[in-house]
């Protein structure tokens, strides 16, 4: 067994703080394809990988609903297969919708396509020394209605109407019947596992190289960014779209990367703000061409030709007609403009 823990400490389950005296265990399954535990743990420890999304369940109400679970079972970022704690074993979690949550622990295995052997054979090993471990842990006798999954549970009238993990396990010549004998011959071996020191779920540092009002620009720096061969993205804070690059859970190393990005002529900090991404520029910043669409910066004062440019013509979206050595000639006010003025929108 590899057990980690992460808390979903932003999770509204998490937040309510409420204790159960724990008497049982109801396994779940994810009911989705996705074998990874980025999907529903987060932040990225170093181990689970950066979910681009940012949909895993470290949320109020991960895709909208009021959910928590105290474990999940799939695949870190290496391929390799991991339990992560995410709730207090003694917390009362979300997850059976009945009457089981004040009972049972509840932990989820990330389901793939319920077709390959390999990972199955993998996260139901996993699953049985995991609770192998809590039967020892809560002197839990591996039987039911205190070792059971979620459709039996159904059946019991503790939990909701679901089927999991009574549409998977089958498929694979097992059952719920085969696990508890199997987690009653782990606790028997008395072997249950030792726990692998688990990191703190601790504030990421994230170096930041930029902090824009328009996308577009935040895109160009990325792209700057990415052609010297830094991983970058973009989140949304406080109304700006931010460049970052790298989550470390050791300020040292984003240290050096601040040292490096700097090296490079790129003006950086170290911040501990995660915002919402903001997605990943796809295709590079519009180039320049005649008929794009621009914008005069607020930040311009004078045309190629010398004149005063009006706050009025700012901030209105113009045609480029002509481009000239270092200006452009836009339509609508039929007045050059130098390409350090105005930025392409379109
Ligand atoms: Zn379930």
């Amino acid at each position: 067994m590899n057990l980690r823990k992460l808390f979903l400490t932003n999770n509204e389950c998490y937040k309510a703080g409420q204790k159960i005296k724990v008497q049982g265990i109801m396994v779940h399954s994810t009911g989705a394809n996705n074998p990874n535990l980025r999907r529903y743990v987060g932040p990225d420890d170093g181990l689970l990988g950066h979910n681009s999304y940012n949909n895993h369940w470290n949320q109020p109400r991960p895709d909208g609903q009021q959910k928590c679970v105290h474990a999940f079972i799939g695949k870190l970022a290496d391929g390799s297969i991991a339990t992560y704690q995410t709730l207090p074993w003694d917390h009362r979690g979300w997850h059976a919708g009945g009457k089981a949550n004040d009972t049972h622990i509840g932990f989820e295995i990330c389901e793939d396509g319920l077709t390959d052997p390999v990972y199955f054979n993998k996260v139901y090993q996993e699953a049985v020394e995991f609770c192998a471990y809590l039967c020892k842990l809560y002197n839990i006798k591996p039987e039911k209605p205190w070792l059971i999954c979620h459709s039996e549970g159904a059946k019991l009238g503790i939990a909701s109407n679901h089927g999991d993990v009574m549409h998977w396990f089958p498929k694979h010549g097992k059952n719920m019947d085969t696990f508890r004998a199997d987690v009653a011959k782990k606790l028997a071996q008395g072997t249950a596992a030792p726990v692998t020191p688990a990191p703190k779920p601790s504030t990421l540092y994230r170096v930041q190289v930029g902090a824009y009002s328009q996308k577009a620009n935040a895109d160009a720096q990325a792209s700057k960014l990415k052609a010297k061969g830094y991983d970058t993205y973009i989140i949304m804070a406080g109304g700006l779209f931010k460049v970052q690059v790298g989550a470390y859970s050791q300020r040292a190393n984003a240290e050096a990367m601040a040292r490096k990005l700097k090296s490079d002529g790129f003006d950086c900090f170290i911040t501990t703000e995660a915002g919402t991404p903001a997605g990943q520029a796809q295709d590079p910043a519009p180039t320049l061409k005649v008929g794009s669409k621009v914008k005069i910066k607020s930040t311009a004062t004078k045309y190629s030709t010398g004149q005063t440019i009006p706050n009025w013509v700012k901030g209105n979206t113009y045609t480029v007609q002509q481009v000239g050595n270092g200006k452009v000639l836009l339509k609508e006010i039929v007045s050059w403009v130098n390409t350090s003025d105005i930025e392409v929108v379109g």
